[in-house]
């Protein structure tokens, strides 16, 4: 295990005995293995310490950055916290979400890490404990023994898309201050496969996204190597974040918890240096950069602020994949070719918004042969007209055909110079029959008692939930609508109205 490389270079000699390999002492974060050597999968480590985990208290208040990856432990799981000589599983940090992994004890039993933290300058591991055994969970931990740490193949896929980002985030936010003067205030490593942003004080031209992503993609074919140094933390690098005129942070400084004592600083070869205590890659190969070629303004505090989502290395492949496989899918319910999509969805888009204005026009049409239908069975009434129409209807929205069948009913009526008060209920029910149908029921009356009466009826003997004002009312119900119960169950409503 290589301690200094081309790929780490230790500045301060006296950091070459912070690395261990026994139970005498832990290598603080800034030295760890999985930080010499980013590729690294497997390590022969020793532990250090072990103890039974209590897991922290719930967080208070709302978690803003949920968007970030972060594996949980759900509550009851029973762990161990695990420090050992030295580890190729990263705690989190930099803005790197932790690597999950395993760790195999000498009797061959394999354990789950869930994730790794940094408690001070130390990484420590949250191991699952098999069946609720803690008695041989620690001790099969007993310091001194000896263990195999490794990323297995999920591990290693996590580890390697959070590498590929965090390095292009570098290469990026470089790439943005030197070339646009634009500070990254700040990034996110979001949830695989959404893309990662970085937050800029303004929004960017596309002529600016495809500048910088050539640029950064230039930088990639070239290959350029990166490397990683390190030195003794002094006071000199513990320098406070830079701030805008408004107060927001520009990046971010290093954790004021950490005690590990390293100064660490990662290089990408004639472009950038950056204090980081994340994972980077050995060079920019195929690390091919992709911008999306927009960027969202969102309004924080008194600062404006833009967010510049981007992507890279499998996550750019697994974007691709599902994007292609939405156009292609679409591109199939359209009966055309991938290019002519766009086209296509405005056409029926269009064509949807005419079909509907077809259907208001028409609905209007019937509606008042309805009303004049009802208006004329009014005819030789004398006391009181009453009437119950049920309808079949599938659209989303009956309301407003019901509304209209009122509507023009009361025209009619005041048209015909009737006089008998009169009461008719509409109602709707889907066609088929589910018990999850929203049925839609619609009163109206020649005066507000009668209404209201009838309303709370229906809210009485059918549980629908409604409301209305003056002569009508409206309201509705979930459930199965049946002509024998809900229709007879109207009709008896209708019924016992004087
Ligand atoms: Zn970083």
């Amino acid at each position: 295990m290589a301690i200094e490389s081309t790929y780490h270079r230790i500045l301060s000699p006296v950091l070459r005995d912070w690395i261990s390999t026994t139970e005498e002492h832990s290598t603080p974060v800034g030295l760890l293995a999985c930080q010499r050597e980013p590729l690294l999968r497997q390590l022969d480590a020793t532990i250090v310490t072990s103890a039974l985990s209590s897991p922290p208290p719930p967080a208070k208040g709302k978690n803003t950055k949920k968007a970030v990856l972060a594996p949980t432990i759900s509550p009851g799981e029973i762990c161990l916290e695990v420090s050992l000589s030295d580890t190729v599983i990263f705690p989190e940090g930099g803005g790197q979400p932790s690597d999950t992994g395993i760790i195999q004890t000498s009797d061959g039993t394999v354990w789950t890490v869930l994730q790794a933290k940094r408690h001070g300058g130390q990484a420590i591991h949250y191991v699952r404990v098999h069946d609720g055994n803690v008695d041989g969970a620690l001790l099969a931990f007993t310091p001194g023994a000896k263990v195999k740490v490794e990323l297995d193949r999920a591990g290693f896929d996590r580890r390697y898309d959070h590498m590929s980002l965090h390095t292009s985030q570098h290469l990026l936010s470089a790439l943005l201050e030197t070339r646009l003067q634009l500070p990254t205030l700040s990034w996110s490593l979001t949830s695989y496969p959404a893309p990662c942003y970085v937050e800029i004080p303004r929004g960017m031209t596309v002529e600016e996204v495809t500048m910088i992503q050539e640029e950064a993609n230039r930088l990639v074919l070239e290959g350029r190597q990166i490397h990683v140094e390190v030195e003794e933390l002094n006071q000199e690098s513990r320098k406070p974040v830079e701030r805008l005129e408004s107060g927001r942070a520009v990046g971010r400084g290093l954790p004021e918890d950490y005690t590990g004592g390293v100064n660490r600083v990662v290089h990408i070869d004639g472009v950038d240096r950056n204090p980081c205590c994340g994972t980077h890659l050995p060079s920019l190969n195929n690390l091919q950069l992709f911008i999306l070629p927009h960027t969202d303004t969102l309004s924080r505090s008194s600062t404006t602020v833009a967010r510049l989502n981007f992507l890279a290395g499998p996550r750019l492949i697994a974007h691709l994949v599902s994007t292609h496989t939405y156009l292609t899918s679409t591109a199939a319910i359209l009966s055309c070719g991938t290019p002519n999509v766009p086209e296509r969805v405005s056409q029926v888009v269009d064509d949807r918004r005419n079909a509907t204005k077809r259907i208001e026009e028409a609905e209007l049409e019937l509606a008042k042969y309805i009303a004049a239908d009802l208006a004329r069975e009014m005819q030789g009434v004398d006391t009181i007209f009453k009437k119950h129409i049920h309808r079949t209807d599938d659209s989303g929205t009956v309301l407003p055909f019901l509304t209209a069948i009122s509507s023009a009913f009361s025209e009619a009526v005041a048209k015909s110079g009737i006089q008998v008060p009169y009461l008719v209920i509409l109602s709707s029910s889907p066609s088929a029959q589910m018990a999850t149908n929203t049925n839609v029921v619609f009163i109206l009356g020649s005066d507000d008692r009668r209404v209201k009466e009838v309303g709370g009826a229906l809210k009485a003997k059918l549980g629908v939930k409604g409301g209305g004002k003056g002569l009508k009312w409206s309201g509705k119900f979930t459930g199965v609508w049946k002509n024998g119960r809900e229709d007879v169950a109207v009709d008896d409503i209708l019924g016992s109205v004087l």
